[in-house]
């Protein structure tokens, strides 16, 4: 059944649970991009990850936490929930079957189908996959590991933060790449209840930010998907959200959204200031602040640099306009 609501408390737990599944990742200085925007930025790798991204950490909690006798897990995904719940399952001996809409990259269904896990691909948008997951679910008795609304799902996810508390005391502001809001509800639980002045800032594309959209409505609505070079930002929040809508409304100081042409800029300054490829998910918190959305902070920000399973040609086309602009 379902754990406890998540609290902070929930998140500590979720990090004893996860110890040694998951990479414990640093914070690294990014002084290049720091000197250029003239603030002390810290970024958090989770594409160091062993499945490229920090969803591990709640697909970890969630199957470390399943009932014993389960026949297996079911999930929907943009690509890396897939990837990380099909890694946990093998490692836990379950089976596991993940539903993909036409919408996930080509390099994201392999990776699912390399951990050895059943790939459904179904529908053309993640709500649709997400519909099947909860078929199969019911129709199998699989558990259902929804990505981002179920208590297990976002501590595992707030360990993150537990661990920028506790590397970084006097964090400013965290940015936090946001999506179904799982990783920021997490993150902002810890990051709040450790250190109280910090600012939580979740980032997203302005193509399809159903968040942002459900925050100006009062509630969860739906937006129309569309291709994005932040593909794992993609999808509602469901309309029958639960937990992480009201997390974010209590939590979250702002949102902002950012331009497929910056996380493009984005992804290039990673690549050639910190020598760092990610994925375009992950690069829109450097994006919101090479955009100039946010005034600058007294003291240091971390940027939660999400995932790197980019298709890496089109990181190499990304890349190769960068050097025509600059002919
Ligand atoms: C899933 C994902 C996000 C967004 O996480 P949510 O919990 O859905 O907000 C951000 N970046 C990457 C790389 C992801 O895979």
């Amino acid at each position: 059944m379902m754990g406890d609501l998540p609290s902070v408390t929930t998140v500590a737990e979720a990090a004893e649970r996860i110890r040694g599944q998951v990479l414990r990742t640093p914070l690294v200085p990014l002084a290049a991009l720091g000197e250029i925007l003239g603030q002390s930025l810290l970024a958090k790798p989770e594409y160091l990850q062993p499945t490229g991204s920090f969803k591990l950490r709640g697909a970890a909690n969630a199957l470390l936490s399943l009932p014993a006798g389960v026949p297996g897990v079911v999930c929907a995904s943009t690509g890396n929930h897939g990837r990380a719940v099909a890694y946990m399952a093998r490692r836990l001996g379950l089976a596991c079957t993940v539903c993909l809409s036409s919408l996930v990259p080509e390099n994201k269904r392999r990776a699912v189908a390399a951990q050895g896990a059943r790939v459904r691909g179904i529908g053309r948008s993640q709500d649709e996959a997400e519909v099947e997951a909860r078929r199969l679910a019911a129709e199998k008795g699989l558990a259902l590991i929804p990505p981002f609304d179920h208590p297990d799902v976002i501590a595992g996810q707030g360990t993150a933060g537990l661990e920028i508390a506790a590397d970084c005391p006097d964090v400013a502001r965290v940015l936090v790449p946001l999506s179904g809001g799982g990783l920021i509800a997490g993150v902002a639980l810890a990051v709040k209840a450790r250190c109280p002045g910090a600012e939580v800032v979740g980032v997203t594309m302005a193509r399809g930010a159903a968040m942002q959209a459900s925050l100006v409505a009062g509630r969860p609505v739906e937006v129309e998907e569309q291709e994005s070079l932040a593909d794992s930002l993609g999808g509602g929040i469901g309309l029958d959200n639960r937990f992480t809508f009201a997390l974010v409304r209590r939590l979250v100081d702002r949102v902002v959204l950012v331009s497929e042409a910056e996380i493009a800029e984005a992804l290039r300054r990673l690549y050639r200031l910190e020598q760092i490829v990610c994925e375009g998910g992950a690069a829109v918190g450097v994006a919101a602040l090479l955009g100039g959305y946010l005034p600058p902070v007294e003291g240091p920000s971390v940027l939660l640099l999400s995932g790197r399973n980019i298709d890496m040609d089109l990181h190499r086309r990304l890349m190769v306009e960068d050097a025509r602009e600059a002919a």
